[in-house]
């Protein structure tokens, strides 16, 4: 691929056509030596030099920087994901309290970073109408998970319950019936965000290697296509590609996940949807349709994600492609006025899904590899401050973010996660958890199902989701 227009939207918004790095020249030695150049792996290098600036840090990368989930996202930088609560709710209140002010820090953190190294990232913190209900039985779940935020820590400030008429105010979509308001949230162009880190990292003197493939690594040595790199420190961050090297794969499943963007709207298709604080915003389904409103003033809408057999993970997409009807139909549903607009751009990409839907920071000072993902499709915040606790925790420094709960000090990651089940039960579970909640959605939003069906399919739906926990 030669033009990279094609691989998502937010790559057609750049001022440069990207320029290819060289590829790693042969063998050489490092400090450290990091595996992909997304957000994990570039901000991971950015802290490093910025503690360290003698360490000598390479980036291996694939394609290019950007080239993976970071360059394709939908852009949402979120204060808070719902995986955290498996580390964050045993804990007691004051410490709950800690770990969320230092996610809530970490979106503001990001938007300072962009600033200083005048990354124009389109950063924008106008918070997020999540998890929109549009059906009563949606509304007591919204309202339950509302509860359980306030127990996790958060207070009335981080988010509060907006009723219809509030949440009208904000955005007119189809049947909402409420949503929680949370603060601590922005929104990026992604591709913008990726390729302006790799810029500035490195100026900060990391050498980033494009066209690089890695094939296999191990404790103190990374093997491309082109050489070996040796380094005590080797950093994994490749996430959605864990299973395409190394041994990470029966921990780090790819899910594909797709994205339409529009035509830019008018001003008054505008005014009769909302967003004017350009909030981000997702419906409260359990597979999850979310967007925001492009700096261009599109509409960015992204629904499902899919796993495919097997587990392989995949870069290449086509608006052609039938799968993007699907997610065109949700967004019509959810704002009607939308229907006849241009859809002008579709995408997906891969990202890393952990079995215990959770995501992690591990350094495994033994075996001197370090990693961090796991983030299940909410990775754009999370990647920058796991990034910088990898490290903290390389350079050997005890630091608040080191000690937060989801991070695994002197563990390896067979030690820290759990692994996905063998074929064909991954393959089977997938399809079945995506049958019942569509199933379930249908019911009630477009078929209207009677109380008996409804209840069938939300007990299931229910006892599927505690399943999967
Ligand atoms: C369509 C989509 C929408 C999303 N929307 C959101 C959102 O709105 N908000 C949010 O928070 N998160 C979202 N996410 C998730 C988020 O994008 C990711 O969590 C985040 O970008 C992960 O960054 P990363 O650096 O860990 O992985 P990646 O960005 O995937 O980086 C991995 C890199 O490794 C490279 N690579 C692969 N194999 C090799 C190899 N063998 N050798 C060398 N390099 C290799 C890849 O090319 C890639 O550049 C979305 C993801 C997708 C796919």
């Amino acid at each position: 691929m030669s033009n990279y227009n094609d691989t998502s939207f937010w790559f057609n918004t750049m001022d440069h056509k990207p320029t290819v790095r060289p590829s790693l020249p042969g063998n050489i030695d490092a400090d450290v030596a990091i595996i992909g150049a997304g957000y994990t792996g570039l901000w991971t290098a950015y802290y490093l030099k910025e503690q360290d600036p003698a360490l000598n840090v390479v980036v291996l990368e694939a394609d290019i920087a950007g080239y993976g989930a970071s360059g394709r996202n939908g852009g949402w930088v979120a204060g808070y994901i719902a995986g955290l609560d498996k580390y964050v709710a045993p804990l007691p209140m004051e410490k709950r309290r800690e770990c969320c002010r230092i996610l809530f820090e970490n979106v503001d953190n990001i938007g300072s970073r962009l600033e200083a190294e005048g990354i124009d990232a389109h950063f924008h913190k106008g918070g997020v109408l999540y998890a929109a209900a549009r059906y009563p039985e949606q509304e007591a779940m919204q309202r339950k998970m509302l509860a359980q935020l306030y127990e996790a820590g958060h207070t009335e400030e981080d988010c509060r319950w907006l009723n219809a008429r509030e949440l009208a105010e904000k955005v007119r979509l189809r049947n909402g019936l409420g949503a929680v308001y949370k603060s601590h949230c922005a929104t990026v162009n992604p591709a913008r965000m990726a390729r302006g880190l790799a810029a500035a990292v490195e100026k900060k003197g990391v050498r980033i290697y494009e066209k690089t493939r890695v094939t296999s690594f191990r404790s103190g040595e990374v093997t491309t296509e082109h050489g070996v790199v040796r380094a005590p420190v080797v950093v994994p961050a490749l996430e959605g590609y864990s299973s395409s090297v190394g041994g990470f794969g029966r921990y780090i499943i790819p899910v594909q996940s797709l994205i339409v963007a529009t035509e830019p709207l008018s001003e008054s298709l505008w005014k009769e949807i909302g967003l004017e604080g350009r909030e981000a915003f997702c419906d409260g389904s359990r597979m999850v349709s979310y967007g925001q409103k492009s700096a261009d003033g599109r509409m960015i809408f992204g629904a499902r994600g899919g796993y495919v057999y097997g587990g392989k993970p995949r870069s290449h997409f086509s608006l052609a492609n039938d799968e993007f009807r699907v997610r065109e139909e949700l967004m019509y549903d959810l704002f009607p006025m939308l229907r006849g607009v241009k859809i002008t751009h579709g995408w997906g990409g891969s990202l890393g899904m952990p079995r215990n839907f959770a995501p992690h920071a591990i350094f495994d000072l033994e075996a001197g590899i370090a990693t961090a993902g796991g983030y299940g499709g909410q990775g754009v915040g999370p990647s920058h401050l796991f990034g910088r606790t990898l490290a903290d925790m390389i350079l050997g420094r005890e630091t608040e973010l080191t000690r937060m709960p989801w991070v695994f000090n002197n563990a390896s990651h067979h030690q820290a996660l759990r692994k996905w089940e063998p074929e064909p039960f991954r393959w089977l579970t997938s399809k079945t958890i995506v049958k019942a909640f569509t199933w379930e959605e249908n019911l009630y939003l477009k078929i209207k199902g009677s109380a008996f069906s409804k209840s069938v399919a939300n007990n299931v739906s229910n006892a599927l989701s505690r399943l999967m926990r």
